[in-house]
């Protein structure tokens, strides 16, 4: 009975995590790596969630996932979004700064590190209307960051807050709130007024990660 009681259990949180994702308008591929459900029953997930909400509530996205590093680079104002999201991941564990560099601490296919994934994109969105970076986004931005071959996150000279880094290519070493076209006031106000304007400064940032680095 206990056995059955779990697995139950199990599935449910497999079903409120795709549920989630859906909602996020994550792809099937990405909701099947996530809750290792199957193609067939994401599709009658998705139907029941249409059909509960109207088919205006989500956009199905279809094609190949994000890839491109650069896309984090397309502008200051991503470029900002992008490094906060960055701190939102290390500020939920999925990620952490060690000595060597980003090291990731999540699993994929295991339903908490799916949950932390969705609560740090929902922290994001609700920093930012509209948020420039979509789930999808997010989920590569994370997977680059762990794969330390493309991201990495550094120390912005001016402020000392922490703003992304292109391995692959020589940038600004200055962050997008400090470079040469900043972002929007709104998006400035919006930080500041939310509580992640204390995010951007260099000593709050800098014990927040140390908080988070192995020992
Ligand atoms: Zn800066």
């Amino acid at each position: 009975m206990r056995v059955s009681e779990d697995r139950y259990t199990r599935d449910r949180l497999r079903l409120d995590l795709a549920l989630r994702l859906i909602r996020h308008e994550a792809r099937t591929c990405t909701i099947r790596l996530w809750t290792g459900l199957s193609d067939d029953r994401i599709r009658k997930l998705y139907r029941s969630y249409v059909e509960e909400r109207g088919p205006s509530a989500v956009r199905r996205h279809r094609g190949k996932s994000p890839r491109q590093a650069a896309y984090f680079f397309r502008n200051p104002e991503t470029c900002f979004q992008a490094a906060q999201l960055a701190s939102l991941f290390l500020l939920h564990g999925l990620i952490v700064a060690g000595g060597g560099g980003i090291e990731s601490r999540y699993r994929i296919g295991a339903v908490d590190s799916g949950l932390l994934l969705c609560r740090a994109y929902e922290a994001f969105v609700d920093l930012h209307a509209p948020a420039r970076i979509s789930f999808e986004h997010a989920w590569f931005l994370l997977a680059a960051l762990a794969g330390r071959a493309e991201l990495d996150l550094a120390r912005c000279t001016d402020c000392g807050g922490v703003r992304l880094r292109d391995l692959l290519a020589r940038r600004d070493p200055l962050c997008a709130h400090c470079g040469p076209r900043p972002p929007t006031a709104a998006a400035r106000v919006a930080a500041g007024e939310r509580g992640l304007g204390p995010l951007l400064e260099s000593a709050r940032w800098h014990d927040a990660i140390r908080s988070r680095a192995p020992s």
